[in-house]
């Protein structure tokens, strides 16, 4: 995975945790800015990977007390009249240290929260941008799979995440419901939202800034971090295809770095399901069972992604269970 940290250097300026800090210390200096608040000093890290498009890149990790649900990508662009933010962090807490950062960049109104699918990494730190009142949007599949599985979500994350994490949490569902396709104007840039067939989950959304030739995959793409499936691996594989043929000046993916070219993220990930899909096929051809798919298929792809004990067996299940009835 040696090159999947690559960023267009280029454009990027980063607004580090040390640039902050040192503005912190020089203001703590004052005497009545003497008290900065402690979590003002945490403030999220972005990078500006195209004019106006802001990236912070989440952990590899899975939800926990320490990482306050800062595990995927979120972004937000700008425009002359209105912000976007694509994803907001799996908690409030961390939501708002998202809402922090924009803040940092700009003082436009945050018009529009996209979120790119249902699952709460991405979802869960919707409610720190309810002041801003703006149109929440979505698949239009999102409220009915997210609302279907709030429940269970919301008991995970308050024991995975413990109690000072998971305060103010709520689920906010889309206002607006993509079907096809949605052009949102920022002012002097437009963002086309568009709704896709079920991959990664049934409610995967991807967002393209038409002025940058930015596209952000969501969940579709994954890099470094192993893919997790909770759609349709023959769907996923089949619109990697399709998107692969698009052109893209870079892609922003769910959960990798800040930004990739668009072949150099989807290849390792059409790789990954494609060995899953192509030994669990076989397998079944064999007759063999869901157990031997879980001890085999796709093994060979261990050592090039992180989280893979944690959630491989899960995509081989999953895979078995569609392919099976082909
Ligand atoms: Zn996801």
């Amino acid at each position: 995975m040696k090159d999947c940290d690559r960023r267009p250097a280029s454009m990027a300026s980063t607004i580090s945790r040390q640039t902050f800090l040192r503005a912190a210390l020089a203001l703590a200096s004052s005497p009545l800015l003497r008290y900065l608040p402690a979590q003002a000093a945490d403030r999220l890290e972005v990078t500006e990977i195209a004019p106006g498009i802001f990236v912070h890149q989440g952990r590899y990790e899975l939800q926990s007390p320490k990482n306050r649900g800062d595990m995927a990508n979120a972004s937000f662009v700008v425009g002359s009249e209105a912000v976007a933010v694509i994803d907001t962090l799996g908690s409030a807490v961390a939501g708002r240290d998202l809402r922090t950062a924009v803040r940092a960049a700009t003082d436009k109104p945050i018009r529009y929260v996209i979120n790119t699918h249902m699952h709460p990494d991405h979802v869960f730190g919707n409610a720190a941008f309810k002041e801003d009142n703006p149109t929440f949007v979505g698949h239009y599949k999102l409220a009915r799979g997210l609302g279907s599985r709030a429940e269970r979500y919301l008991a995970i994350n308050k024991q995975m995440l413990g109690a000072d994490a998971f305060e103010g949490i709520e689920i906010i569902l889309p206002s607006v419901g993509v079907e096809e396709r949605l052009d949102l104007d920022l002012g002097g840039r437009t963002l086309m939202l568009e709704a896709q067939r079920t991959a990664h989950t049934d409610n995967d959304l991807t967002v393209t800034d038409m002025a940058t030739g930015t596209l952000f995959l969501g969940d579709l793409l994954f890099s470094v971090h192993v893919p997790t499936l909770d759609g349709s691996i023959a769907g996923w594989l089949a619109l990697l295809d399709e998107l692969s043929r698009k052109e893209a000046a870079r892609v922003v993916p769910g959960h990798g770095p800040h930004a990739m070219a668009l072949q150099e993220g989807l290849s390792p990930e059409q790789r990954y399901l494609g060995a899953i899909a192509a030994d669990v096929r076989q397998l079944i051809k064999e007759g063999k069972t869901l157990e031997d798919a879980t001890k085999t298929a796709g093994f060979s792809e261990r050592e090039a992604w992180k989280l893979f004990d944690h959630y491989h067996v899960r995509n081989v299940t999953a895979a078995f269970a569609e392919l099976e009835w082909e």
